[in-house]
């Protein structure tokens, strides 16, 4: 049977952490604390669990927000939001949980103060990030100076122990069932294909929600809201 991930749970196994940050910065396209707080959690939790998914919804992970631990998570346990084996909870806080459907589900939140682990192995992490993230007032060498430092401090996160920056805690879970395969209308409108539970009747149409004028959820760097036509 062909393993896709093989390589990944290979890493997993012996405990290459770091390599895991490298390969997960492939997708997340920068080096930085948030990445790494997923990356370790992830990997904990998966090594605790033994729970290997093979993107098929059997094995769930749970993410609390997002922010750049979200594709740590993704990478590492191999449940992602195109696998729907990845759960959105809009709820703000850095917070992974994995769960198999028997119930077997650990969750990893980051604590409070847990950036102090990091702040003090790396100069000027929270002054070069306020300046050139925060208020967008960076030059061009501060930026680069910042994703030099980011990489320090996520190399850092790998290497802190993780009952540092994490709490462990058993959760009862509600696990949604295995997603619907839905099947497909044309839109009379626009003429485009699209899932049955997004289109609305209109007289004898069935149109799509952006040709009906109706309002539909989005996901952005604000969290998923509803979006007004
Ligand atoms: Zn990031
Ligand atoms: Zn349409």
């Amino acid at each position: 049977m062909m393993e896709p991930r093989k390589e990944i749970w290979e890493l997993i196994e012996k405990g290459k952490v770091e390599e895991l940050l490298h390969r997960a910065a492939v997708l997340h396209g920068h080096y930085c604390p948030g990445l790494a707080l997923g990356v370790k959690g992830s990997y904990e939790l998966v090594k605790r669990l033994n729970l290997k998914s093979d993107g098929m919804e059997d094995v769930l992970a749970i993410v609390e927000t997002n922010n750049c631990s979200t594709d740590g998570v993704q990478f590492v346990t191999g449940c992602s939001f195109g696998n729907n084996s990845l759960i959105f909870r809009d709820l703000g806080k850095t917070a992974f949980t994995l769960s198999d459907r028997g119930g077997n589900s650990l969750r990893a939140r980051v604590v409070n103060d847990a950036s102090g682990h990091w702040e003090e192995k790396v100069e000027d992490f929270s002054g070069l990030f306020e300046k050139v993230v925060e208020k967008r007032e960076g030059d061009e060498d501060d930026k680069e100076k910042l994703m030099d430092v980011s990489e320090k401090a996520s190399v850092a996160v790998i290497h802190t122990d993780s009952e540092k920056i994490f709490d462990f805690e058993k959760v009862e879970l509600d696990i949604p069932d295995y997603a619907p395969i839905h099947e497909s209308h044309i839109c009379d409108q626009c003429g485009e294909k699209v899932m049955a539970t997004r289109t609305v009747e209109r007289d004898a149409d069935v149109l799509c929600l952006s040709c009906a004028d109706e309002g539909y959820s989005e996901l952005t760097g604000y969290g998923i809201q509803g979006v007004e036509w």
